[in-house]
């Protein structure tokens, strides 16, 4: 028992630690995407990780991969009365983000654009690309019926990737398609189902099981033996009618016009059954079978869905920890972060003055890191130039006494130190900024 105690703890498999450096990418990543999303007016939402285990039973549909084997749902402890929620944690955000649209009534007088980042959950086998929490950034547009909307988020996500370097070669496709409107859908869902029946013999265990709950799915097979069966399959964008042709019609001149590329995929369904109308994924062959790194589309059913006044809505969501991979593997790296200057202080006698200078070094927007604790002048030294930074200021007694610091260029071999009064910060603070 003692023993077991002492075991150091793991993380739960398939929930990753992001420790620096590679924290960095990922703060580099967000404020990339932040910037992105803002100027095209996009506001932030938070919402809580844990949510109703109904909100995603009601959102996501019953019969899909994520609510039917993926859902970390619990029973929550009994109240008082004996009574337990039962709740998740959750898989995606579109659901919750409706929720709390409705909730707070913040469709009533307008659309909102919205945007969001954070961890959620799939209790999938954990491999590269594919985690248990893993992160999105997603996008919603509530309240929006047009295509010009939908186009929006596409150029959206295409602006990113573009500014990342990734629409250069080919590391991308996007693939579009149409799910037109619930009454096309049934009815090229009958056809679907008699195409299904007739090849019911070759069709594997999931497809067997989805053919009468959820035959399109059945379409989004990654089996390779289905795979010349569902190209055959009756195509769901032959059964569209006048107004979602227009509406797919509206989403591609836009495209066509900004020069967007893409290619119309009959087969592209998503996981998610909440989806109508246009629906898309940017996808790269260099992650595998884990090259979806974006895909989203319209969900006009959703809020309704879910309780609220009905209205049009489309979003997207985008995996973080893929686009990381992608940009690794196509060598777009941010530089590493280092601090401006690095604060050598030889003795402990001074520390009082040395860091009221130091915070008005920060007060003039320097990153300058402070040698923690005492040590020799040469480990000093070590640890300044492990540290990339550009510069040293030696904080000798001396110096102190005269209100003046040493400041000595640490990638430039050979050149002086020089010296600088405290009480005159702000004229010398720019340099270090831009050393
Ligand atoms: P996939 O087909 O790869 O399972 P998905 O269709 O289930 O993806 P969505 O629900 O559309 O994915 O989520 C949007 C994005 O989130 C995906 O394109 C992907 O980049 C990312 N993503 C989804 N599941 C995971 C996971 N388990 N680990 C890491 N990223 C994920
Ligand atoms: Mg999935």
């Amino acid at each position: 028992m003692s023993d077991l105690k002492k075991q150091p703890l793991q993380a739960v498999k398939g929930m990753n630690d992001i420790l620096p450096p590679e924290s960095a990418r990922w703060e580099w990543l967000e404020a990339k995407m932040r910037s992105v999303l803002q100027r095209y007016g996009y506001q932030n939402v938070r919402t809580p990780i844990v949510e109703p285990t109904a909100l995603f039973v009601r959102g996501i549909g019953e019969v899909t991969d994520i609510v039917e084997k993926e859902m970390y749902a619990f029973e929550d402890r009994a109240d008082k009365h004996g009574q337990a929620e039962h709740l998740a944690l959750r898989p995606e955000m579109t659901a919750g983000v409706v929720r709390a649209m409705t909730e707070h009534s913040f469709l009533r007088d307008s659309g909102r654009r919205l945007y969001y980042f954070g961890p959620m959950f799939r209790r999938e086998k954990p491999q590269k690309g594919r985690y248990r929490q893993f992160h999105q950034m997603g996008v919603e547009a509530l309240g929006f019926a047009g295509p010009d909307v939908d186009a929006e988020v596409i150029l959206m996500g295409s602006r990113l990737l573009r500014e990342l370097g990734l629409l250069d070669g080919e590391h991308f496709r996007l693939e579009l398609n149409c799910l037109g409107a619930p009454d096309e859908r049934r009815a090229h869902r009958e056809a679907l189902v008699a195409y299904l029946e007739q090849h019911k013999a070759m069709l594997d265990e999931d497809s067997q099981r989805r053919m009468y709950s959820n035959p399109l799915r059945v379409l989004d097979t990654k089996n390779p033996a289905l795979q010349d069966m569902a190209n055959g399959a009756p195509k769901l964008l032959d059964f569209l009618g006048e107004a979602s042709l227009a509406h797919f019609n509206g989403v591609r001149a836009i495209l066509d016009a900004a020069g967007v590329k893409y290619t119309i995929n009959p087969r592209l369904v998503r996981g998610l059954d909440y989806y109508n109308l246009t629906v898309f994924e940017w996808i790269t062959d260099k992650l595998g079978s884990q090259g979806t790194v974006c895909g989203g589309g319209r969900y006009d059913g959703l809020i309704e869905q879910l309780g609220g006044k009905p209205a049009p809505a489309v979003g997207f969501g985008m995996g973080i920890e893929r686009m990381l991979l992608l940009l690794e593997e196509v060598g777009v790296a941010p530089d590493a972060p280092v601090p401006d200057a690095y604060a050598i202080v030889p003795s402990a006698s001074g520390l009082p003055q040395v860091m009221v200078a130091l915070e008005g070094l920060r007060a003039e927007g320097v990153t300058v890191v402070m040698h923690p604790g005492q040590s020799s002048m040469k480990s000093q030294f070590k640890k300044a130039d492990a540290s990339g930074a550009r510069v040293a200021l030696i904080f000798g007694d001396d110096e102190l006494a005269r209100g003046e610091v040493g400041l000595k260029p640490l990638r430039n071999e050979g050149e002086a130190q020089s010296l600088r009064k405290l009480a005159e910060v702000a004229s010398w603070a720019h340099e270090l900024r831009n050393a």
